[in-house]
Order: C-alpha cells, then structure tokens, then sequence
C-alpha cells in the first residue's frame, strides 16, 4: 500500500439547469436540461487523488438522505477508503444550485448542509488514521475550527499538512504556522496577503508574505500560466503544459489531488508540482468537476507528449 493520503473536507450534490437565460427575480423558465453532479472541493480532491492512484481516505459528513447515501457510493466506486464518513441525523447533505445560461454564465446556491456540522468532535475516531497519515490535505469549505483541530492533530504527529485556502477567508497566523504547504490561485494570494498579482514579481512577493507566516512551501496557482513555487529560499515557475481549455471547473481541485499523490510517492516538491499542473491540464480540456479528473495513464501520455 502507498502511503496514507487523508482528505477532510466537503462534499456536494451539485444540481445543474442548463436554460436560455438566468432567471430574473419572479420569473420561472421552461426547456431547461437538467445534470446532477458530484461536487465539493473535499470530494473532488479525494476522487482526483484516486484516479491518480493514491492510497485515499476522505472524511466528510453527509445527511442521512439520497444525496448522501449517492456520495457514499460513489466515493467507494474510486477506490477511496469511506469507513470514516459521518452521517448527520439531524442536518441535510450539502447542495449546489447551479443555473448556467447559453453562454456559459452562472448563478450558484450552495446550501452547506452538513458540511457546516462537521466539528471536531466528529473526528475523535478519525483522530488515529490523521496521526498514521503521511499526508493531510484540507480546504476551506468545512468549519476552520475543524481544520485548526486536524492541524493541531496532524502536527503533533509530524504529519504533512497540505491547505488549498478555497474558498479563502481569514487564516490566523498561529494557524498558518502548522501548514507544510498552502496551495492558494492567484485570488486567494491575494485576498491572504494583500497583494495584487499581475505577473510573476508580484506573485513572488505574495508567495514571500505567506512563507514569511512561517509556512514552508507555497505554491500559488497561475491558471493557464501554470504554478510558483516558493520552497526555502527558491522560486520557481513550473509552466502549465499548453492544452485547448474547455472547462476550467475543478482545475484546481484536480491540482491538489495530484499535488499529494505525487508527494506521497517520496517525490520532491518541484518534481509533484510538475504532475499536478499536467493533470490539472487534462482536467481543463474536458467538462465537469470530478467528471473531469484524469487517471494516472492519462496523464504519462500527456507527459510523453502523446494525445489526451
Ligand atoms: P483554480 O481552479 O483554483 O481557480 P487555477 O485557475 O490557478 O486555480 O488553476 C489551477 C491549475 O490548473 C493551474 O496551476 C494549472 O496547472 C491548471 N490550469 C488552469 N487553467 C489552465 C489552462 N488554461 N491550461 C493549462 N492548465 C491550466
């Protein structure tokens, strides 16, 4: 078996209605196509980290409700390990109302449900499996007083603890201080450091604010230019393989699922960062969130410079 990748995070039923135009306040539309994905960024990091071939445990807390029960299984058909999921008795699974007009403009919902009542007491029996972990990767859709306790938990036990700060809000700096490596996009760079990001100086000087927090490796994700990685004194750009971008939904989650994989495989941070950008790249050139994540040969074939 590989080494144990824990993710802890959200998971969603996204409910997707394809129509003409988004509605107005009032207005009810007909002849809408109607798709329900699976969706949250917790979800979608777990499946991207298994299709790759990781050895995946995901902790989320779903309703006890068809939504849930349908996330379940669909986690297990990847291979990820499930037996640590809660189920809330009380609260509904977490949804996405997502209405996408025909140009591709969208208007989105979320009802947290569950997500927003996973606590850390919810993982006391988890609390073994995170200390056995290699490696922790978390993001920011479940209560961050969860994800300050599996910090606090992780790093006793000198477990890697990987932050994708999405969607971002404040991060105290005592916080910040437990993280091995933050995986922010350019936005979220920017909303944790203040500073605009318009080339590859001033993401450097952002990268530079968070390591100054005492996070050891920050590697800020650049869209179609690819990814900086700023590790001990050293910067550098990976460059993101060039594809034709179709969807570029869950790049991001992809990115990280790879990131850990590759990571837990003994390889070295450039070297992981250069997988993640060549499977975030596959992701891009097709649609969907976890519907978009590539497996391991699709990505060597990307590598070999083979067609995807
Ligand atoms: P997010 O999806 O969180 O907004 P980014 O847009 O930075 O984050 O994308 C994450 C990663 O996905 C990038 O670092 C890059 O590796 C890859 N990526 C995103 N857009 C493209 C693109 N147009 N072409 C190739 N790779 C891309």
């Amino acid at each position: 078996m590989p080494p144990s990748i824990v993710v802890i995070g959200s998971s969603n039923t996204d409910m997707v209605i394809k129509a003409e135009h988004l509605p107005a306040a009032g207005e009810t539309i007909l002849g809408g196509k109607f798709f329900m994905n699976p969706g949250g960024k917790g979800a979608n990091q777990a499946v991207a980290a298994a299709r790759l071939g990781g050895n995946v445990t995901f902790i989320t807390k779903t309703g006890n409700d068809i939504f849930g029960k349908q996330s379940l299984q669909l986690l297990e058909e990847e291979g990820i390990n499930t037996s640590l999921i809660i189920t809330d008795p009380l609260h509904p699974s977490g949804v996405a109302m997502i209405t996408v007009d025909k140009n591709g403009e969208n208007c989105i919902v979320v009802a947290s449900g569950s997500n927003a009542e996973l606590t850390p007491i919810n993982l006391y029996n988890a609390k073994e499996k995170i200390q056995g972990a290699f490696i922790v990767l978390m993001q920011l859709e479940i209560p961050v007083a969860t994800v300050e306790y599996v910090m606090s938990v992780a790093s006793q036990a000198k477990v890697k603890i990987v932050l994708n700060p999405a969607p971002v809000c404040a991060l105290s700096d005592e916080m910040l201080q437990y993280v091995s490596i933050i995986t922010p996009n350019k936005t979220e760079a920017q909303m944790l450091t203040g500073i605009v990001i318009t080339d590859d100086i001033s993401a450097e000087q952002a990268a530079r604010i968070l390591q100054a927090k005492g996070i050891k490796t920050i590697i800020i994700t650049l869209g179609a230019r690819g990814a900086m990685v700023l590790h001990e004194n050293n910067c550098t750009i990976i460059e993101a393989p060039k594809v034709q971008a179709t969807d570029t939904t869950a790049a991001g989650d992809v990115f990280n699922g790879a990131l850990v994989v590759s990571l837990s495989e003994g390889n070295d941070v450039l070297t992981a960062t250069a997988f993640a950008c060549q499977a975030a790249a596959i992701s891009v050139t097709r649609m969907g969130a976890q519907a978009s994540a590539p497996y391991r040969n699709e990505v060597h074939a990307l590598a070999d410079n083979k067609v995807v």
